[in-house]
């Protein structure tokens, strides 16, 4: 029999300059109904998450915000007793990633739509139906809904640190590598295998290496190419059910860091640095992967990342146990020691 298989999407995208000033009418016209709970950080409050407010009510919604100051699950707990105080029948994520992690739980959480509000291209959470939330007891995301909407102010966006932005496209061509993970498992493990959310994944990465030198200029169109990227990807997650096309044997090596690090590096600037290491592992064309990173400006060694290499080498080492259920290149036993360190040094991560 033919396994159950729900795919949930995002429905409304808005891509474009000064678009904020259009949440309320594209509420309206999804017919989401008010009130609606705005959660934000101090700084994404004051570049968006007023201009989403104001639009909000323009169009008659009744609105409260909640400012929160870490993305775990203190918070999410917070933000839903706002929701329940307000009798809230919509959430807005406003942020680069905790206030949309943060607002992505605690509405699935409590049964009502979200809208994800990106004042950054980190990363691809921005319309994916996974949520990274500290003190669930997993170092990975876990699953909770799709946005109803994405609304994406480039003119916002193109004010967010460089280094963001370039996380952005580390976080897109992980999914290389990621999906070479997924097609391995689904060869030696028979675990299911969404061609199409592949090719999708897959596509994201391939769009940011191709259009590496355009990225290098950051115009407002290679912001565009990098937000496109990032939402198709969310979107391959949303197809396959799961983070998996977007999330392999790179990502592992990334969550490793943040357990082990006292100040890691972004999360897909991190990614990006396991990429190149784990299609070295694939046999694949790393060094592609690496120019292309640096074209873009992305961090490719561990001096760049800001971290110490005997981290790297012990992320590597340890990268296979943060998700244990999840097979990759790195198998069930992962990299000894000596080989992290010669993957490394090969690939002049350290
Ligand atoms: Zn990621």
């Amino acid at each position: 029999m033919f396994p159950y298989h729900q795919i949930q999407l995002p429905r409304h995208i808005v891509i474009g300059e000064n678009v904020l000033g259009s949440t309320g009418t594209t509420c309206k016209e999804l017919g989401l109904d008010s009130p609606a709970l705005v959660v934000a950080d101090e700084v994404t409050m004051k570049v968006a998450g007023g201009k989403v407010k104001d639009s909000l009510e323009e169009e008659q919604y009744q609105v409260d915000s909640f400012i929160i100051d870490a993305a775990d699950l203190a918070n999410v707990e917070k933000a839903q007793q706002g929701v329940r105080g307000l009798g809230a029948r919509v959430v807005f994520g406003v942020g680069g990633g905790r206030s949309i992690d943060v607002a992505k739980l605690s509405s699935f959480n409590e049964h009502i739509p979200f809208v994800s509000v990106p004042t950054a291209a980190s990363h691809d959470g921005i319309a994916s139906p996974q949520a990274s939330v500290k003190g669930i007891g997993e170092p990975h995301s876990i699953k909770a809904h799709a946005p109803m909407a994405i609304i994406a102010d480039t003119s916002v966006i193109m004010n967010a640190p460089d280094e963001s932005l370039v996380a952005g496209c580390g976080d897109a061509i992980a999914n290389w590598t990621a999906v070479k993970d997924w097609k391995l498992s689904y060869r030696l493990h028979n675990e299911y295998y969404g061609e199409y959310a592949a090719s999708i994944a897959k596509l994201s990465a391939a769009v940011i290496i191709r259009n590496r030198m355009l990225i290098k200029g950051r115009t407002e169109s290679a912001l565009r190419v990098i937000l496109e990227a990032l939402i198709s990807s969310g979107i391959s997650m949303c197809i396959a059910g799961s983070s998996r096309p977007a999330s392999g044997s790179e990502h592992m090596f990334s969550h490793a860091l943040d357990r082990i690090a006292t100040r890691p590096a972004l999360h897909g600037a991190q990614c990006g640095v396991g990429t190149i290491m784990m299609e070295l592992l694939h046999n694949g064309d790393w060094i592609k992967i690496k120019d292309a990173l640096k074209t873009i400006g992305a961090p490719i060694t561990a001096a760049e990342l800001g971290i110490d290499d005997d981290l790297i080498v012990e992320a590597l080492h340890i990268a296979h146990t943060t998700r244990p259920e999840r097979y990759t290149i790195l198998g069930e036993k992962g990299l000894s020691i000596e080989a992290a360190k010669r993957l490394a040094k090969e690939t002049g991560v350290i």
